[in-house]
């Protein structure tokens, strides 16, 4: 653990370096002065936002070193945040240079500007694009897999742009090595994306897995059983998830995340338990078993095995479940004595997934178990709604704020059991998330 954590705060120091290197290499060596404040702080948020652009590709690579300590959730929340302020670094670099004297708003006149300009606006206008179809994508009704190709082409040319503006501009790039140094630093990080789009995909070409059974689950969902062919399959910890491509090339550029449903204690094969919820998904009744498929894997830091606790809430939304029945199955495998109270939330009585297992979980656990449906029967008489603060003071035993605490489902029912959590004053660093849409 403490490893993990050292190794976190080293990623963290790195980010930093990568981010503000850039001011150190201005100032090293002869540079002109007296240019005024203005304009040296503009260009320096220039640099930094640019590197900060560079650096979100390192964010979203897949690496799994850089993934463990954080979660690839919490890396793409942070991809996502501060993509934000890297923008608005980019956007103070004009403003700031006007305010400094530098005629910006004649430089907008792109037919007659000089190539580092409308390089700089090209750069800037692909920037805002990337951003507002990352935020509003499902309002704008952009496919996930069309906008996961316009984002990365798109992200690679606001870099590629704003690199040429600078070469172009010149100034702090005064000498052969720090041109040379920019353009390493920027080829690098672009790189990462030949990585994960050329490199990870040819490597697990040589490790493709067969589909051996696609079962029937409650709640419009099916299990797909995967047996590794040929190689000695991977190992899992429970709660974790991986990057599945079914029928498809490992090139193809859009694989889906799902988390394994069986024990991670089963070296044999795996299972991943998948809701009709989309294209994809939709498609899932089709898959024949002998199918080859490809599992890039384990990703996540979901999972109890992390954190050791005298006893475990979970707390799942619909789907959510999934990572929740591995946690169980793999407990009950492992014959773990501690405590564990389910609070499992769906829609209707009867579309619950896993009914039966969770049944025969809490044969072989102790394990209490919560059901939310969200319309309940008019013969109901559990708990119904939404797992909110008034529902878990009813259920949470004494002594809950030393559980470890899990919660999964859609972002915004995770959103809200952390502000029910929170409001009974559960510890922040006791509570575990998966969010089943990274975007
Ligand atoms: C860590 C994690 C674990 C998950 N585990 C499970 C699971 O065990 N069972 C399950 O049924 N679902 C799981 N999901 C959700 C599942 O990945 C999406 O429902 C699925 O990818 C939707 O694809 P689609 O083409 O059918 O739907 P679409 O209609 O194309 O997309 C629906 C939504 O799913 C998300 N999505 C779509 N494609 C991708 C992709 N390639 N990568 C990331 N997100 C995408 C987007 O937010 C999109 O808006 C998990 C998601 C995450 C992030």
């Amino acid at each position: 653990m403490v490893s993990v954590v050292v190794r976190g705060i080293g990623w963290i120091v790195l980010y930093i370096a990568v981010a503000v290197v850039p001011l150190v290499f201005a100032v090293i060596g002869p540079v002109e002065g007296g240019r005024g404040f203005w304009v040296e702080f503009s260009v320096a948020l220039g640099f930094v936002g640019m590197s900060m652009l560079g650096a979100q590709f390192a964010l979203v690579a897949r690496f799994r070193a850089v993934a463990a300590p954080f979660g690839e959730d919490a890396l793409v929340q942070f991809h996502r945040q501060v993509s934000y302020v890297a923008l608005a670094f980019v956007l103070a670099h004009p403003i700031l240079l006007q305010i400094g004297g530098v005629d910006i708003v004649a430089l907008m006149n792109l037919a007659e500007a000089p190539w580092r300009a409308r390089c700089a606006v090209a750069s800037t206008v692909l920037l805002l694009i990337v951003v507002t179809t990352s935020v509003w994508r499902r309002r704008l009704r952009i496919r996930y897999e069309v906008w996961q190709v316009v984002h990365g082409v798109l992200s690679v040319a606001v870099v590629g742009l704003a690199l040429a503006h600078m070469l172009l501009v010149g100034y702090y790039l005064d000498t052969t090595w720090k041109v040379w140094l920019w353009t390493v630093m920027t080829l690098a990080l672009v790189g990462l994306l030949v990585w994960v789009r050329v490199v990870a995909p040819i490597r697990r070409l040589r490790r493709p897995w067969r589909v051996e059974q696609n079962t029937a689950e409650h709640g419009d969902a099916r299990t797909l059983t995967l047996i590794p062919a040929g190689h000695d399959g991977l190992r899992f910890a429970p709660g974790q998830f991986g990057w599945l491509t079914v029928d498809r090339s490992p090139f193809a550029i859009t694989a889906h995340p799902f988390s394994f449903s069986s024990s991670a204690e089963n070296h044999d094969r795996v299972q991943i338990t998948i809701k009709a919820l989309g294209d994809f998904t939709s498609t899932i009744g089709d898959i024949t078993p002998g199918t080859r498929a490809f599992l890039d894997g384990p990703s996540g830091v979901f999972t109890p095995d992390r954190h050791e606790g005298p006893g475990f809430v979970l707390i799942a939304g619909g789907v959510g479940i999934t990572p929740m029945i591995s946690i169980l199955r793999t407990m009950a495998d492992r014959g773990d004595r501690r405590p564990f109270l389910l609070f499992y939330a769906f829609r209707t009585v009867g579309e619950q997934t896993f009914d039966d297992e969770i049944a025969g979980a809490a044969r072989r656990l102790d394990l209490t178990v919560v059901p939310v449906p969200q319309y309940p029967p008019p013969e109901w008489d559990g708990e119904s709604g939404f797992v909110d603060r008034a529902l878990l003071e009813r259920h949470l035993p004494e002594r809950y704020l030393h559980r470890q605490y899990f919660v999964c489902g859609p972002a915004p029912m995770v959103t809200a059991v952390e502000d029910a959590l929170a409001a009974v004053n559960v510890p922040a660093d006791r509570v575990h998330t998966e969010r089943f849409d990274f975007v």
